[in-house]
Parts: structure tokens; C-alpha cells; sequence
């Protein structure tokens, strides 16, 4: 059973881009097309897609049975959100509340700009469109964060069947429109922080804000070898929740020996014959039950002191030089595919000119979301190489948020008690 998608349209944003509008999942912003279809071939046991029609009409048309039978007590459907309108083909979302809907031009200048649109951005500009403060979210091209390349969300409060990543990602942009955000899916080219207010450029336009929210987040990392930059969406992905469909029946390879690694090689087996993980050294980072887990799949092997050394294949994949980090020597395995999941960097090119950064790269924070710019703040990933997590993310957002509103009504440009309540 595919999802029903409420009305989704698009307009054009002062770029050419697209500015989705409430309800549009974002996939399909991206694409053009219902992602339903793909979706119901890696619908597990955790699927939200078999569930009654949902209370909230505007959640991206997901469906949450609240009222399921669990071991958690879990409470009856609350009483439904107040409807919001999507249904006039001009209509844009704007500032205003819940339900509150007008036409007109996408805006370019806004007291709160947020760069980032994972669990951080996204749970700020909750917060801050709330606080009135009428927040521009700059997305990315692919929006959503790392979730959306997560099957199974297991740990995020809330969901105690679990909900798969691209899933909850919808929802946390279903929220922050609901309050009048408006979401702009393009990639930031540069930004010029010397003067309030905070200028950033994407696709050719310039964005203004007083304040600003750096939510960045962090990125795949690749091995670096040539072979696998060429067979790049040939076979070679990042992205087991992306891809995984396309390799039925089909021998499989995972490289990494962290929590990604493991969680990605499960979730393939859904598809694939054989799934090879893939690790150089002989002890594991990820955790002992992920670890435990991938033992006791009868379609998982684990290769230690195992290196990758090329992708073979011309058009496609066809399979793997492979060499033993203890002993240097070289093997051909055959595989179809191969996911590269050796973790994370964070998103800060555009950012390093102006804000300061670690030794890994990532941002640093003063106090509590402070950089060392006034009125520009930090929350999530792009920062917290340490716990890493969504619902840490999630709060280091809301903090962001609250700190800006606050920090803007010290400068005059919010009235004091502007807020309805956090
Ligand atoms: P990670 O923990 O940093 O693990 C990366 C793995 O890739 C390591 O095993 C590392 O090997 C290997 N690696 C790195 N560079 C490599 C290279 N150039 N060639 C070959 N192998 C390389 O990253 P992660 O697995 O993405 O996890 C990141 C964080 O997210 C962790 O805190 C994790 O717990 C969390 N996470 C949680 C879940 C969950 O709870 N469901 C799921 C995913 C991630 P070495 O060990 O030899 O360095």
C-alpha cells in the first residue's frame, strides 16, 4: 500500500528553485515524482505505511497508529492539529500560525535565517517560527540530514514501533511549515557574517538575516579511490536506504566497522543475497549489539583486516580488489554493489572563513550555541562529533533557537514577550 500524499505543489523561489509548500515530502521536491512507490518495496515491519489514516492531515500524509497495541502504554490518538489549507495553487505557506496561508513572493529577508535542514535546523525553525521570528530555512539540495539516509529509527522518543528516517524527517518539515517557515532546497555558495545582517547566497540569491543558525550537519565520507568516484551511482553508494532496492538478489559488500556500517548491511539483507562487510582492523566501533546482530544474520559476512584497494567494473560494479591489511595480500571478490559507510565530516566550507573550527574541521562552540559572532549560532552535527544523535541534535536546535529569539530581543529587533510559550 503506497502513501497518500496530501495536495503537494511547488513554486518558484526567488532562485528558479523550488520552495516546497506543507505536505510535499522531500523527495518529491527534489524529483518531481511520489516516492510512495519506492518506498512500499523497503516497508518492514517498522513502516508507518500500513497504519489507519492519520489524525494529522497535514504530516506529509504519514499515518501513526497510536492507538496500536504496545508494551509501552502508548496513549490514545491526541485530539487532531487545527487544518491547515494547502489546496489554492498559489497558496505559499507564510508567517502567521498554524493553518494561516496567503500568496506572494518567496521572502529573501527575514529576522532568522537557518542554514541546515536535519533534526537541528529543522527543530529551530519549530521553535523560532512559534517565537514569530518568521525563520528562512535554507535546506540544501538534499534536505532532511543524514535521517534520510537512515532505514530504521529505533531510539528517537516518540516511536516506540520505531519510523523510518526519511519518515520523521517529514514530519520535522511538516512541523516547522505548519508555523509559517518557509524552505528553500538549495545549497549555500558562500556567506559574509562581517555585518548584521548576515548575508547568504545560494543559487545566485542573497538571503538576509538578523540572526543566524548554523545547522549544517555532517557528510558521508568516501574512501578516495578513483574506481569509486567513477562507478558512483553505478553500483557505489552511500546511502543503503537510497539504493538498497536496487540490488535484489544480488551480492553486496559494506565498508566501514561502525554503527553506519552494520545498520546499513542489516537493513540490505531486506534485498540482497549476501551482504560482505567489510573492515580494516579487528575490532569494531559500533555497538556490541549491531555487531551481534549482523553475527546472526545468516546473509552477513564479516571480513576483518580488510581494505578496499579498487572498485572493479567498467559500466557497473562488478566487484572488488581487496587486500589484507595484515598481511597486503590481494583479492578479487565478485559483488554487485558496494556501500561506503567509514563515517561523517562536517559541512563547513563555507563557513571555516568565518566561524572557527576544531581539528577535525567541525564548529566551534562558546557556551551554550554561541560562536564567536554575535547573533550567528551553532546546533547539531556540524559541531557535535560526540554524541552525534537526533534527538541531541534535536535539542541543540530548540537551544539555538531560543537563544537567538532571545538574543534578538536584546537588540531591539523582537519585542520582549513576543512569545506565545516555548
Ligand atoms: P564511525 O563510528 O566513525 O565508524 C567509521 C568506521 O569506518 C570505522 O570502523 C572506521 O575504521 C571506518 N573507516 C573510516 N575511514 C575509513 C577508510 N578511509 N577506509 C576504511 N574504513 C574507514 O562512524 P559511523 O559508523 O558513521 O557512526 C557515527 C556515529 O553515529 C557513531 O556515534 C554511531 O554510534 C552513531 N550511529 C548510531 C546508529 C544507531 O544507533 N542506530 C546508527 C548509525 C550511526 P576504524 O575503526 O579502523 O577507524
Amino acid at each position: 500500500m503506497s502513501k497518500q500524499h496530501p495536495a503537494t505543489k511547488a513554486v518558484d523561489g526567488p532562485g528558479g528553485e523550488s520552495v516546497r509548500l506543507a505536505g510535499q515530502s522531500a523527495e518529491a521536491a527534489r524529483n518531481g515524482t511520489d516516492p510512495a512507490a519506492g518506498k512500499a518495496a523497503s516497508k518492514t515491519e517498522t513502516s508507518v505505511d500500513d497504519a489507519p489514516a492519520s489524525p494529522y492531515p497535514g504530516f506529509g500524509g504519514l499515518s501513526i497508529d497510536f492507538s496500536a497495541d504496545t508494551t509501552v502504554g502508548a496513549p490514545t490518538a491526541p485530539a487532531p492539529l487545527p487544518e491547515i489549507t494547502y489546496d489554492s495553487p498559489s497558496a505559499l505557506t507564510v508567517p502567521g500560525g498554524p493553518g494561516h496561508t496567503a500568496t506572494g513572493e518567496a521572502r529573501t529577508e527575514t529576522k532568522l535565517l537557518i542554514i541546515g535542514s536535519g533534526p537541528a535546523g529543522l527543530t529551530a525553525a519549530i521553535y523560532a517560527a512559534r517565537a514569530n521570528l518568521e525563520p528562512i530555512v535554507i535546506a540544501g539540495s538534499t534536505p532532511g540530514g543524514q535521517l534520510m539516509l537512515t532505514s530504521d529509527v529505533e531510539n528517537y522518543p516518540g516511536f516506540p514501533d520505531g519510523i523510518q528516517g526519511p519518515d520523521l524527517m517529514n514530519l520535522f518539515r511538516a512541523q516547522a511549515e505548519r508555523f509559517g517557515t518557509q524552505i528553500v532546497d538549495v545549497d549555500i555558495d558562500r556567506v559574509d557574517l562581517s555585518a548584521r545582517p548576515f548575508r547568504v547566497w545560494a543559487r545566485g540569491v542573497e538571503y538576509r538575516g538578523q540572526a543566524l543558525i548554523v545547522a549544517t550537519g555532517a557528510s558521508a565520507m568516501w574512501l578516495g579511490l578513483d574506481s569509486e568516484t567513477r562507478l558512483r551511482g553505478r553500483g557505489v553508494s552511500a546511502c543503503a536506504t537510497c539504493d538498497g532496492f536496487f540490488f535484489r538478489d544480488k551480492e553486496i559488500a559494506v565498508v566501514g566497522g561502525g554503527d553506519t556500517a552494520f545498520e546499513e548491511a542489516t537493513y540490505l539483507t531486506r534485498f540482497a543475497s549476501k551482504v560482505h562487510v567489510l573492515h580494516r582492523r579487528d575490532e569494531f566501533r559500533a555497538s556490541r549489539i549491531m555487531v551481534d546482530r549482523a553475527k546472526l544474520n545468516p546473509k552477513i559476512e564479516i571480513h576483518t583486516n580488510t581494505a578496499v584497494d579498487e572498485v572493479l567494473g567498467d559500466e557497473k560494479v562488478s566487484g572488488l580488489r581487496l587486500s589484507d591489511t595484515t598481511t597486503g595480500k590481494q583479492r578479487v571478490m565478485p559483488a554487485d554493489g558496494v556501500f561506503i559507510a567509514i563515517g561523517h565530516k562536517p559541512n563547513t566550507e563555507a563557513l571555516r572563513d568565518w566561524l572557527e573550527v576544531d581539528a577535525k574541521g567541525y564548529l566551534v562552540v562558546r557556551g551554550e550555541t554561541n560562536s564567536q559572532i554575535e547573533g550567528v549560532f551553532i546546533a547539531g552535527d556540524v559541531h557535535d562529533h560526540r554524541y552525534r544523535q537526533a534527538v541531541t541534535a534535536a535539542g541543540d536546535g530548540c537551544m539555538a533557537a531560543i537563544d537567538a529569539e532571545r538574543w534578538l530581543e536584546s537588540q531591539g529587533i523582537t519585542e520582549a514577550n513576543t512569545l506565545t510559550a516555548w
